[in-house]
């Protein structure tokens, strides 16, 4: 599979799988073919299942994951705020990432945005 990425002009390339457990090895090959081609390109993996049928890149969804969904963690009282479940006591809906909190947002001990550091 390398061999044929290598030698041919291609720009993207689909993988497409079965919803099974068996067909994430398939995945797996194609990226590590590219990865030993030297070439850089979208894969896109259209899983096939009973399901509604998901279309997923990689890696683009990933890292855009990681910057935006970073949890924070209150330096002072150990509160972490989760982007995921928001802040709802303080009508910060589930979604909102730390940086788009208010300026006049606090931590449950009342110390502002400035009092926190990104989680790993
Ligand atoms: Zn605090």
């Amino acid at each position: 599979m390398t061999e044929i990425i290598r030698r041919n002009d291609v720009r993207s390339l689909t993988v497409a799988v079965m919803d099974v457990p068996c067909c994430q090895g398939l995945v797996r090959l194609a990226r590590q073919a590219l990865h030993d081609s030297g070439k850089r390109m979208p894969i896109t993996v259209e899983v096939i299942g009973i399901k509604e049928p998901q279309v997923r890149t990689w890696p683009a969804m990933s890292q855009q994951k990681e910057t935006a969904m970073k949890k924070y963690r209150c330096t002072v009282c150990d509160y972490v705020y989760d982007p995921e479940k928001g802040d709802p006591d303080s009508g910060i809906k589930p979604g909102t990432p730390f940086e788009s909190l208010p300026d006049d947002w606090s931590a449950p001990c009342a110390v502002d945005k400035s009092n926190f550091e990104p989680v790993d």
